[in-house]
């Protein structure tokens, strides 16, 4: 964790930024044109070690598939003709050849006429034969003798050699996946190794000062480094090998020594982060150093993902995606899959895609490509996709996600109640039971963690009371869970509903004023005498919430016209408010009893707030919305509610 690569020439990054953006399509263009065509080199692989690669020459059967006329049932060899006359009432009396063929035996002796020799499923006709009848069909005639009273045609329940697969026949085209039943297909021809192209080696180095690795301690103002394991697995998971160098701190000789040595042992080198041109910033002027010819571009029009820079030296491609997390991966599936699968010699990916209905707008900015995840509900008429990113930072917006939409370079929005195309980040999506839109709280994790676990899926999406209240009045989830205090009545919530919305009690949750404890400011005051305390001290320092928060009401109402240092600054969580408390950049804020009981702070309890849910009445006899309200009703649940700090409502109303 060091910082000693600050930029000794302010002038020169400063003038540095991004002059010449790209289209997606056209940074790809001149990618692919530097790299392809290319000689792809080949490597024998064991069956086993070739699943997922590309096969690099067309293969040929060595052999015949069966190698020998075979028989497909148990019975007993013949010859066709000797049965011509054969029937119910008209049996054939055969002679017994001493031999008895089983399988793996090969056949000594002549099938002569009017004789039979036993053969077992998959044994060699024997010579002389030209047909097999099932033992069902005969009846012994004495120790050497059948009887058979059907005729036989040439050729029955044989297979012929070669019928299967024929010697010098092609078994698979050159680029052809291998999976298990190709190696099926080339096991029963005898081949045990087959050319593919060689697998291409990839180098992945995450860098940023602030990076530690998962498993390791986590310092002040550090994160885990996340890119780095997304970005290994994302390879392999597109034929490339992966191998990770680890976090490299932004000093300039480190890494340019670390990207030296990866570019000379892999066929390609990624990193992470540092690409912004900012302070620090430096792998984008290391690429410069390393090898012609050099950047190809550095900024695409896309989003997230603006500041990629893509790179060839020597011959070997060079990536820097972007260091928030979420730019990386749509940056990497973007532009670097298709260059990567070319390398390997794989197809294109094809990936799934459904229709779905847009119910909100989405602006976007125009000129650049962008990319919004989406999670997908059901709902009256078809699918809903709802926007779910929480910008390009978050990491858990991939994971909630079941795919995303991408909005056009010159279109500045998507309308709400527009069709859109949906990619799927995997093919087998499945709609969820139960759907949650409106203001999160961690109390839901308590009353949906029984759902879960009778399999039941569950997807809660948090887009305020308000935005639950809507997608419920549009038939697009089963609960909006709200907080809304009517200023007039001074109710919670029942005010809100419309027709077709019930009101099922949720729980109460302490609002409170969170500060160090022992803060002498703050200990043994109530929540008024606390903010006047505050606002009398000029260093002391607030931390707020969004416009719109139910908390932020509270707060503005305690506050009347006083605007202490640090109102501005506004996030939009319970957990964020605790936290700036709790690492010293805010000494007090407002947030709910059960966040400070987590974070050991001190806490003044103030007001009361209900956390209740708007239930669409058209759905209340769903399983999943059944199951929902018998876990809300539960003792356990109510238990798992109370030690948690909130208090349930359910019994009270
Ligand atoms: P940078 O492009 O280096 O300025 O990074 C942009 C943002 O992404 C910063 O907030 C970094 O902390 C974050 N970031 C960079 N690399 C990683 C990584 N490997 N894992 C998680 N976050 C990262
Ligand atoms: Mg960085």
């Amino acid at each position: 964790m060091t910082n000693t690569s600050l930029p000794k020439d302010r002038n020169s990054i400063d003038q540095d930024q991004f002059l010449t953006i790209l289209s997606r399509e056209e940074a790809l263009e001149r990618f692919e044109a530097v790299l392809f065509p290319r000689e792809v080199s080949t490597e024998q692989r064991k069956l086993v070690e070739a699943v997922g690669c590309a096969l690099a020459r067309d293969i040929l059967s060595p052999i015949d598939v069966p190698p020998f006329d075979r028989s497909n049932v148990d019975g007993f060899a013949v010859r066709s003709t000797d049965l011509a006359s054969a029937a119910e009432f008209a049996s054939v009396h055969l002679i017994l050849n001493e031999e008895v063929i089983a399988c793996g035996t090969a056949p000594t002796q002549l099938v002569l006429p009017d004789t039979a020799t036993p053969i077992a499923t998959g044994g060699p006709i024997p010579r002389g034969a030209d047909a097999v009848v099932m033992v069902e069909h005969t009846e012994p005639s004495g120790e050497h003798a059948i009887e058979v009273r059907r005729s036989a045609f040439p050729g029955q329940f044989v297979s012929f050699a070669g019928s299967d697969i024929a010697r010098g026949e092609a078994l698979l085209r050159a680029g052809t996946v291998i999976g298990s039943r190709e190696i099926g297909m080339l096991a029963a021809c005898g081949i045990a190794e087959v050319p593919t192209r060689r697998s291409v080696r990839v180098a992945v180095i995450s860098t940023g000062d602030e990076l530690v690795q998962p498993g390791e301690p986590l310092p002040p103002a550090a994160i885990y480094d996340s890119n780095g394991a997304i970005v290994v697995a994302a390879i392999n998971e597109n034929g490339g090998n992966a191998v990770f160098w680890g976090a490299i701190p932004d000093d300039e000789e480190k890494l340019e020594a670390a990207m030296h040595r990866a570019l000379a042992e892999s066929d390609m080198v990624v990193l992470s982060g540092g690409t912004s041109k900012g302070a620090g910033d430096v792998s984008h002027r290391i690429i410069a150093r390393l090898g012609q010819p050099g950047i190809i571009c550095h900024g695409v029009a896309l989003k997230p993902g603006k500041p990629l820079c893509l790179a060839v030296c020597n011959d070997k491609p060079v990536v820097i995606l972007p260091g928030f997390p979420t730019s990386a991966m749509f940056t990497f599936h973007d532009m670097i899959v298709p260059v990567l699968r070319r390398l390997a010699g794989l197809p294109p990916r094809s990936d799934a895609t459904v229709t779905a209905k847009v119910p909100v707008r989405i602006a976007s900015e125009l000129g650049r490509t962008e990319f919004v995840m989406v999670s997908l509900v059901e709902g009256a008429d078809g699918l809903i996709a709802y926007p779910s990113g929480k910008g390009s930072g978050a990491v858990t917006s991939f994971s909630q996600a079941d795919g995303f939409l991408r909005i056009d370079a010159l279109a500045d929005q998507m309308p709400a109640g527009s069709e859109a195309k949906v990619t799927l980040f995997t093919p087998h999506v499945r709609v969820p039971d139960l759907v949650i839109v409106g203001s999160h709280c961690t109390g839901l994790d308590l009353v949906t963690a029984p759902l879960a676990h009778t399999g039941l899926t569950v997807r809660s999406i948090a887009v305020g009371s308000l935005g639950g209240l809507a997608a419920a009045k549009r038939g697009e989830c089963d609960f909006a869970p709200i907080h809304l205090l009517d200023d007039k009545t001074e109710t919670y919530n029942a005010p809100f509903l419309s027709e077709g919305l019930d009101l099922v009690p949720g729980w109460r949750r302490m609002q409170g004023i969170v500060f160090k404890k022992g803060d002498q400011r703050f200990e043994g005051l109530n929540a008024e005498q606390a903010v006047r305390s505050a606002i009398a001290d000029p260093t002391c320092i607030m931390v707020n919430r969004n416009q719109g928060a139910g908390t932020r009401i509270l707060i503005d109402r305690l506050l009347g016209e006083a605007r202490p240092d640090g109102y501005w600054n506004q996030p939009r969580s319970h957990n964020a408010v605790a936290a700036a408390v709790t690492q010293g950049r805010a000494d007090w804020g407002m947030t709910i009893a059960p966040v400070a009981c987590a974070t050991d702070l001190g806490f003044i309890p103030f007001a009361e707030e209900h956390y209740d849910f708007a239930l669409v009445a058209a759905r209340k006899e769903r399983p999943a919305v059944r199951a929902f309200l018998d876990a809300l009703a539960s003792h356990h649940t109510r238990a798992a509610l109370e030690s948690a700090g909130f208090r349930p409502a359910f019994d009270s109303q």
